[in-house]
């Protein structure tokens, strides 16, 4: 029997609606063992989502811990965009923080063949407006659908190779804003593209989250990844930790029947922490 814990809790530190301390009262009344926080990577350029209070979230996540030992188990992570040129190495965000986890993401890709300087030099494949992927694919790689995804798992798997991060998030979140409308999922170079990351998670070791926020969110169908991938990632048993990716307190309990499908499918390995 698995406990309920969720490990991709963002707070009003980053992006997010509630407090951490709403979001912990919130899990701990509704019988949750465990949460880690996973706040936006502080990043070198004006943005409207990371953090930049790092040290008060840090210590504000160290004092609820202790705060509420005993009651729920609170673990201080981080969920750290890879950004070529600006934000490579996870290590000094680590260190200074004294992380007990990290979560790796790609949100941001850079133009082709060029070290980004500023936010205008990168392609936001995240965010709530589909017309922001749009343009960027548009400004950054001429609308080139291909070019972009490619970029996109290159950034993935180095960051992947350089960091190992201790949770894989939303391997495949490319796929949200595309919508169906620029590719299609079972076209062979997609595929192709995706598989090679899955391998490469299975070659490290490092655990992948099943990533819940697309479906509730009604932006995506399915979860990050999709249930094609998971089939894929259960014949090399990548272990898997389910995760809303929560924004508000409501939000944790937003797992869309992840755990049933994965009871369903015989998933092998499902966890319900990463330590
Ligand atoms: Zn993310
Ligand atoms: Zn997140």
């Amino acid at each position: 029997m698995l406990s309920k814990t969720n490990y991709h809790t963002h707070s009003t530190y980053c992006d997010g609606k509630s407090t951490l301390r709403e979001m912990v009262e919130f899990a701990v009344a509704h019988g949750f063992t465990a949460l880690g926080f996973s706040g936006h990577s502080p990043l070198p350029f004006e943005n409207t989502y990371s953090i930049t209070d790092y040290e008060g979230y840090c210590r504000e996540v160290r004092a609820l811990k202790e705060e509420f030992a005993g009651r729920i188990e609170i673990s201080l992570g981080l969920e750290i965009d890879y950004v070529p040129g600006m934000l490579e190495d996870f290590a000094p965000l680590i260190e200074q923080g004294g992380l007990e986890y990290t979560i790796g993401s790609v949100h941001l890709i850079p133009e082709e063949g060029i070290t980004p300087r500023s936010a205008d030099d990168l392609w936001m494949i995240d965010g709530s407006r589909y017309q922001t992927y749009d343009e960027g694919l548009m400004r950054h790689y001429h609308g080139d659908i291909r070019r972009g995804v490619r970029a996109y798992f290159h950034n993935e798997n180095a960051m992947l190779e350089r960091n190992r991060p201790t949770i894989v998030g939303h391997p495949d979140k490319i796929v949200m804003h595309n919508r169906d409308r620029y590719f299609h999922e079972d076209e062979k170079w997609y595929r192709d593209l995706a598989l090679e990351t899955i391998h490469l998670i299975k070659e490290l070791g490092l655990i992948c989250e099943i990533n819940t926020r697309g479906i509730y969110k009604g932006r995506h169908a399915d979860y990050y990844p999709g249930k094609w991938l998971i089939e894929e990632m259960k014949l090399l048993r990548i272990p898997v930790l389910v995760s809303t990716d929560a924004h508000m307190a409501e939000d944790l309990l937003k797992t869309e029947g992840a755990y049933e499908y994965l009871r369903e499918i015989s998933y092998p390995v499902v966890l319900d922490s990463w330590r």
